[in-house]
């Protein structure tokens, strides 16, 4: 649980550019882009002052209805003109686990209105986090985020995140014909960055999914917005899902702001359509000021053309992490793919040392760098104007922290 108690909190209080300071006044590396999201890096003040402008004019209004403001459509047409979607139109939310969840929805009531109301049954893969909200619990691939809640959304499966046997094996086992949709990240990113298993994966599925009249759903969370080089992630594999879910970088977290982009075909059904077909929206979706940020957001990444910036950074974060791979504490490194990467620790340092990766996170922010420990390792997203010198003090520094704390083990 995210409490808000002060007891033992690391206070952040400022942060500029790729770097953090505390209450104490001491700086840190933000090498996670504090959860995936802070794509351009912090203290843009152009996008407060997008912000604040558009607050003067038109503080809040929820789009629905036919109630719409100019920040919520102008972003829906900078989105649909570079979503590799077919005819796409876009739901607005506030963050990854709303939109998830309305994609759910939207996939069985588009089952559902056009006469296949037997399609429910949902598929996502092993280590694929897709947020904590009903559906995004029901579907999320780690077992711990499900257990203790009684039952969840019980016509779900999990597959094995490299396999499209796998997943046509599964579609066939429950029956296409009760199969809405399979759920996808580009590159998993908190389940542990894995990558998909070859270039050609993403196109099997997509074509396993059309033969068998399943909606393949891709999960942009992590991947949009530049972290992959492009808008979605998604086109890197030359792929068009029939919808996409995004948050995080579109506002690069500066405020909550998510949302469905959604294929004309899936749309038809509820687009414009009398009798409300689709009833499922939030109060705050197409919040102005949100969608103000977003916008002077993707201004940035534009102008400062971080999708092509981040390619180069894709490549020297590669080429830095994979220096770790001879530390005797490492099992595995895994990047490459995106500007993200994954530490993995050794089976030795985890199961038989009894090391965590916790002890290893503390230890590197003690010494200036904030990662992200998941079990079995340590992960690294940061923002996208990082300085390859700053890569190399993220590495060496994790590199001393691995080292201090197997020493400690050994004392
Ligand atoms: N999907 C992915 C791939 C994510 O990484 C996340 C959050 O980390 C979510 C969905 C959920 O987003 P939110 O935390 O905004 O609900």
């Amino acid at each position: 649980m995210h409490d808000v108690t002060r007891t033992q909190k690391f206070m952040v209080t400022r942060a500029e550019g790729v770097w953090l300071w505390d209450d104490s006044g001491d700086r840190y590396l933000d090498g996670t882009a504090s959860l995936w999201y802070c794509n351009v890096g912090h203290g843009r003040t152009e996008i407060a002052d997008a912000v604040h402008q558009q607050m003067t004019r038109l503080d809040a209004y929820t789009v629905y209805g036919d109630f719409a403001n100019g920040p919520a459509l102008e972003l829906g047409e900078r989105l649909t003109a570079h979503a590799p979607v077919v005819d796409p139109r876009v739901i607005l939310t506030c963050g990854g686990g709303e939109s998830i969840d309305t994609a759910a929805k939207l996939a069985r009531r588009y089952w559902g209105v056009t006469g296949h109301p037997g399609k429910t049954h949902l598929i996502s893969r092993t280590g694929g986090y897709h947020g904590l909200h009903g559906f995004g619990s029901s579907i999320i691939g780690m077992e711990r985020f499900r257990a203790g809640f009684g039952p969840l959304i019980e016509d779900v499966s999990v597959i094995p995140h490299d396999s499209v046997e796998a997943l046509e094996a599964e579609i066939l086992r429950v029956g296409p014909e009760n199969v809405a949709a399979f759920f996808a990240e580009p590159v998993i990113g908190a389940g542990g960055v894995y990558p998909p298993p070859g270039p050609e994966y993403f196109g099997a599925v997509a074509e396993v999914c059309r033969r068998h009249g399943v909606l393949f759903v891709v999960d942009s969370v992590i991947c949009g917005f530049a972290r992959m080089g492009t808008w979605f992630g998604i086109e890197r594999y030359g792929v068009r899902p029939d919808m996409i879910v995004f948050a995080k970088g579109v506002s690069s977290g500066y405020l909550p702001l998510g949302g469905v982009i959604v294929s004309g075909e899936v749309a038809e059904p509820f687009w414009n359509r009398p009798g409300n077909p689709f009833l499922h929206g939030t109060t705050y979706a197409g919040h102005p000021a949100c969608c103000a940020a977003g916008m002077a957001n993707l201004d940035i990444l534009e102008r400062e053309d971080l999708f092509t910036v981040s390619l180069e950074i894709e490549a020297q974060l590669d080429a830095a992490v994979r220096q770790l791979a001879d530390h005797p504490m490492v099992g595995e490194v895994r990047a490459g793919t995106g500007v993200m990467a994954a530490v993995e620790l050794s089976s030795e340092a985890l199961d038989e040392r009894g090391i965590t990766t916790a002890e290893v996170f503390l230890e590197a922010r003690s010494r200036g760098v904030i990662l992200r420990p998941v079990p079995r390792a340590l992960l690294v997203s940061p923002p996208l104007i990082i300085t390859w010198e700053q890569i190399e003090h993220l590495v060496g520094t994790l590199r001393s922290a691995l080292d201090a704390v197997s020493a400690a083990h050994d004392g």
